[in-house]
């Protein structure tokens, strides 16, 4: 790329927009034009008015950089939005309204028939939505979502299954990190020694998203694909990376070393696996008895590989399992920033 393509954050100072500062502070292709933040912020440098959550400096020049407001006068041709949801209704669609593509963490659009919910290497032809969007909304831009964290590691996992041995019913059980919820996000005193068992909306989420993204899009519309979920979210007191075990019931009813060697060789398509935040294995398989563990596992190229354990018969369903998915990075940041580069490699902004 001859010279690289501005882009700005919004929400740049939350839990997920410090990821998106990380990730893209060094990015062969983007360059951070702008952050943007909620009048709390506005006018402030980014070094000040952001309470660093993460353990590596800031650059220079991005801790010097003013805070503008969330108003489509920006540079750039790209925004990566970290706003919470009811913020993100409001000004996502201002911005494609104003001719940006907005690659989105929020979880305001992803219902929408029309908005693309896309995994790079789970469902890249899901994108043909952007077309429709532009006609049905008339925007000059578009907005495009990234699953939530849970699902993006569910929905990785599940991919190449679905594919060899087609998907009957799954039963999700998370242990979500509290980087999940933001900045500042579960009390100290609510989580410290403690599991919530419940968080608000994902078990919905999840249900839906996974569907979605193995489902496909026929004639401009979303076809969920045809699976039963039961999805039980639980906060723990863990900082980063969400556990979860998982049972399947296929329809084809494979030996384990069927299932291991489909969930070993599974590749993104030649068409993501060469874009930079593409990881070389989008699953890791591990061997030992007691992992994946989030200390040890969510970190695995550079936070974008989701790490599956414990690959085992089930008395009742097919097989069941345990993945790890980096939340802040998988699940939200590095995911939004693998789909902007897939928006450049398609031609859809240049
Ligand atoms: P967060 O830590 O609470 O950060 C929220 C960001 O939005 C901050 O930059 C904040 O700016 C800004 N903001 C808050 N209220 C605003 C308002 N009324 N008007 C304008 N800006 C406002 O949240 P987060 O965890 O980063 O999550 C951001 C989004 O990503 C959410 O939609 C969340 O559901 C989604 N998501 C999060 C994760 C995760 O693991 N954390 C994963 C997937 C998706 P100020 O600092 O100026 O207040």
């Amino acid at each position: 790329m001859e010279s690289k393509i501005p882009v700005g954050i919004l929400g740049a100072t939350g839990a997920v927009g410090q990821r998106f500062v990380a990730v893209l502070a060094d990015h062969p292709w983007f360059e951070i034009a702008a952050l943007a933040a909620s009048e709390r912020s506005v006018g402030r440098s980014y070094g000040e008015a952001c309470h660093s959550i993460l353990p590596h400096e800031l650059p220079a020049r991005i801790r010097k950089m003013t805070v503008l407001p969330l108003e489509p006068d920006i540079p750039g041709k790209i925004v990566f939005s970290a706003l919470p949801a009811d913020v993100a209704r409001e000004v996502e669609p201002r911005f494609a309204r104003a001719g940006y593509a907005v690659c989105s963490n929020a979880s305001a659009f992803r219902d929408e028939p029309d908005v693309p919910l896309v995994i790079p290497e789970v469902n890249p032809d899901h994108l043909a939505l952007i077309s429709v969007q532009k006609r049905n909304r008339g925007f000059p831009g578009f907005i495009i979502t990234n699953p939530n964290c849970s699902t993006s590691g569910i929905a990785m996992a599940l991919k190449p299954l679905h594919d060899a041995f087609g998907i009957d019913k799954v039963v999700a059980f998370t242990m979500q990190a509290v980087s999940g919820a933001g900045y500042p996000g579960v009390p100290a005193l609510d989580i410290i020694g403690n599991v919530i068992p419940y968080i608000k909306g994902e078990e919905e989420k999840i249900a839906r998203e996974a569907r979605l993204l193995l489902g496909r899009v026929e004639s401009g519309a979303q076809v969920p694909a045809d699976f039963q979920v039961s999805a039980h979210a639980n906060r723990v007191p863990v900082i980063d990376g969400h556990t979860i075990c998982l049972s399947v019931g296929l329809h084809k009813h494979p030996d384990l070393h069927a299932v291991t060697e489909v969930l070993r060789e599974f590749r993104a398509p030649d068409s993501v696996a060469g874009l930079p935040s593409a990881p070389a294995r989008p699953l890791a398989l591990r061997p030992e008895i007691d992992r994946p563990q989030p200390r040890r596992d969510r970190n695995v190229e550079r936070g974008m590989t989701v790490t599956v354990g414990r690959v085992r018969p089930d008395p009742i369903f097919d097989l069941r399992m345990v993945l790890l998915v980096h939340n802040t990075l998988r699940g939200a940041a590095g995911g939004a920033v693998l789909n902007g580069e897939l928006l450049v490699a398609q031609g859809y902004v240049s």
